[in-house]
């Protein structure tokens, strides 16, 4: 049996950290499935689409594959360019849109067929995989997402300012969970985690034991 494990939770919530701890701690695969709406919402912006018809378009001409833990858009490699802000906001207005997440949710499941992985997202335990072994949603106040995110995008040298970083996740917020296509939400047999509470380390500790359960 394939063990999957689904994390999901709000922007900055530390899932990215602790998908990626875990899945190298366990050897297994990890999906990063924003990253994936961060590509698609990023060409979508830039092609100018302005309903459904020209989006199912736009889609049938893009190529988004998946190899080694990078993830390739029309043959070229993705990079921080979709780690910026705005993408995270272009991500979340097409991530309302049903054939984006038809789409994407089909391409997420062919990856994590009989895998051993762990996949990160909003909707991974209530939507892509509701029949994943183990389940996790993790919290966090705004403020304390907010200082996470703005210290990791300055490590990474991008220019923002932490009110700048505190209203995309405020907005980000408002758009994921009150969306009418798969809302952010904890599934019903998810076990919840506070990530203010505990450190990286004690997340994943908790996590490992609920996976050798
Ligand atoms: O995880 P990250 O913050 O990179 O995701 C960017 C955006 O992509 C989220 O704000 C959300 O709107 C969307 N998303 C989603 N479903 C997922 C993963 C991400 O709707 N499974």
């Amino acid at each position: 049996m394939p063990c999957r494990i689904a994390i999901d939770g709000p922007a900055g919530s530390g899932k990215t950290t602790i998908a990626k701890l875990l899945a190298k701690t366990l050897g297994i695969f990890y999906l990063d499935t924003g990253a994936m709406y961060r590509i698609v919402g990023l060409y979508l912006e830039k092609s100018d689409v302005s309903n459904d018809e020209e989006i199912e378009n736009k889609l049938k001409e893009l190529k988004l594959s998946f190899s080694d833990g990078d993830f390739f858009l029309n043959g070229k490699k993705v990079g921080d360019e979709i780690r910026t802000p705005d993408v995270g906001i272009y991500a979340s207005k097409y991530a309302k849109n049903e054939i984006v997440r038809r789409y994407l949710t089909k391409l997420q499941r062919e990856i994590a067929e009989n895998e051993n992985i762990v996949v990160e997202g909003r909707d991974i335990g209530t939507v892509v995989l509701p029949d994943a072994e183990v389940k996790i949603f993790l919290v966090a106040t705004q403020e304390a997402r907010a200082k996470r995110r703005f210290k990791e995008l300055t490590e990474k040298g991008v220019k923002v300012t932490y009110e700048q970083v505190l209203n995309e996740i405020k907005l980000r917020d408002k758009q994921d969970s009150e969306r009418n296509v798969a809302p952010l939400r904890k599934a019903k047999d998810a076990i919840l985690i506070d990530s203010t509470k505990f450190s990286i380390e004690e997340v994943v500790q908790k996590i490992l034991e609920v996976v050798k359960e």
